[in-house]
């Protein structure tokens, strides 16, 4: 099979790049090579900021507001027109099966331009009216106009979806964009390059640079002042090193990163969906999301019932290869990344755990041997201490600990750096919104995970972020407020 050049995409032409590297971008179903990455070095990254400067000045600045709705209207169009090229793309880079990434990564990837254009054009301006001493007064009327060049660093694990939850609301407030995706997932994003063309998108609006963080393309663009702003998804110690470049310039940074998140199952919830909804949060996406359960923590008089139905749930998912319809769970991102995680399950033995399913390599047949798979795994019995009950791990595992009263899960859930979200499952709608207002997170949700209402806020607290986004929220980062005072 011929494999792909993946090339960067510069003020609307794809390019090799000065730089003379390439990487690979390997699927990790198989470890097959899937594309040659062109690496872009900082004299491209310099060409694609001033080209995205450029382009503040050029036809897009000059565009009205519906001019900018409609476009953004035909790029999400033309990706669902394009629908299985992404999601064959998006497979071959991440592994996940199609009928997640059919049923997410890809409409959701094309939605968000749709929903930060209607975003942008029904929000109201503020306006006040002012009294002063002579009687007459003055009004003040709020105008939002575009911050100017945006940096995008986007992760691996949802790649079109998490970036363009940027890029849409990014251009729809009127900004240009240079974008990093991860050097795992370069294609889809590189594919929206193309789409922009088709829809007539002006020259260097939308700009794609691959490459890795330090010393290549995520560095440069983070440090280069022509950017006006950065917005990061990915691990904290990635945006801790960010936020320090952007603090040159005194840039805005948007944080989205790590979690460790809890779920907390009362004894009165609905067992089935508490079960279904904690295998989704734990195992989606082999683990890999920034949302997904890593703490579960559980009533006692139902501890068991739990973990054994969790267990049964977890040995029942299916492992296969992406087009497969039967699977249910897909490799980890790169034979790296399992070399992370099988840390985490080899450190789990020596901290005490009870391993109740899972802890190693599955047995794949064939080429998929040689793939980055492991095994769903459940723990029991680690020390609220353990570092696997507190570090991020990032793969398809999760702690499960008896509680015996609400005050003590609360200090449970809330003891960790991360606060990013939680999900907690009972019938009693007053314990729900009790223990809710008490979790220190950016997102709670109630017998449910992972519903989304793209209008409302999205954003970590403590170490998982700094910033919201979503709806309104969005246009707080991607546009600079200025108040005009009348006096009348
Ligand atoms: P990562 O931090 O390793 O990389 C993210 C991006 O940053 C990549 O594009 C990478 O090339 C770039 N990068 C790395 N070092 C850089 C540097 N010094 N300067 C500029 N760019 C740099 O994260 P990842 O492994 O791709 O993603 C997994 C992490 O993302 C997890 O911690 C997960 O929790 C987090 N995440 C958070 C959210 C959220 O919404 N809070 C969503 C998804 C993933």
């Amino acid at each position: 099979m011929s494999t792909k050049k993946i090339l960067n995409f510069i003020n609307g032409e794809f390019t090799e790049g000065t730089s003379g590297k390439t990487f690979e971008d390997r699927n990790p179903v198989d470890n097959s090579l899937v594309g040659t990455v062109y690496e872009a070095g900082e004299a491209d990254v310099d060409t694609a900021v001033k080209a995205a400067k450029a382009a503040l000045k050029g036809p897009w600045g000059k565009m009205t507001l519906q001019q900018r709705v409609d476009m953004l209207y035909k790029v999400a169009d033309r990706i669902n027109e394009r629908f299985d090229e992404f999601l064959e793309a998006e497979c071959a880079d991440t592994g996940k099966p199609y009928s997640l990434a059919s049923h997410i990564d890809i409409p959701r990837g094309a939605a968000n331009f749709k929903v930060f254009a209607d975003v942008v054009k029904n929000v109201p301006e503020e306006a006040f009216r002012l009294d002063t001493p002579d009687g007459k007064g003055a009004l003040n009327v709020g105008q939002r106009s575009p911050k100017g060049v945006i940096a995008v660093i986007s992760p691996w694990n949802l790649p079109l979806l998490l970036m363009t939850w940027k890029v849409g609301p990014a251009l729809a407030c009127g900004n240009t964009v240079v974008v990093k995706p991860s050097e795992e997932t370069p294609q889809t994003t590189a594919l929206l390059g193309d789409v922009m063309r088709e829809c007539g998108m002006p020259e260097g609006v939308f700009n794609v640079i691959h490459g890795f963080g330090p010393n290549s393309a995520g560095a440069f663009l983070t440090a280069h002042p022509g950017v006006d702003a950065i917005t990061f998804t990915g691990e904290t110690r990635t945006g801790e090193i960010i936020t320090q470049a952007a603090a040159i310039g005194l840039r805005d940074v948007s944080m989205e990163c790590g979690g460790k998140n809890a779920a907390i199952v009362f004894a009165d919830c609905d067992m089935d969906k508490a079960i279904e909804g904690t295998m989704r949060s734990a195992f989606a996406n082999c683990g890999q999301v920034c949302l997904g359960t890593e703490r579960v923590y559980v009533e006692r008089p139902i501890f068991d019932e739990f973990v054994s139905r969790l267990a049964e749930a977890a040995k029942g998912l299916k492992l296969g290869a992406p087009q497969d319809k039967a699977t249910s769970m897909g490799p980890l991102i790169s034979l790296e990344h399992r070399e992370k995680v099988l840390s985490y399950y080899k450190l789990a033995v020596e901290e005490g755990a009870t391993v109740v399913t899972g802890g190693g390599i599955p047995d794949m047949p064939g080429d998929m041997a040689e793939g980055a798979w492991i095994e769903p795994t459940i723990w029991t019995g680690l020390a609220d201490d353990a570092r696997v009950v507190k570090e991020e791990i990032f793969g398809p595992c999760c702690h499960i600990r008896p509680f015996d009263t609400e005050d003590e899960v609360i200090e449970l859930a809330n003891d960790n750096v991360y606060g990013l979200a939680t999900a907690i499952w009972t019938e009693n709608s007053s314990r729900a919104i009790r223990v809710s207002e008490q979790i220190e997170v950016g997102l709670a949700w109630v017998n449910s995970w992972f519903l989304r209402d793209l209008r409302t806020s999205f954003g970590g607290a403590k170490q998982s972020g700094m910033g919201r986004e979503g709806g309104v929220h969005s246009l707080e980062f991607y546009t600079e407020m200025k108040n005009i005072c009348i006096k009348l």
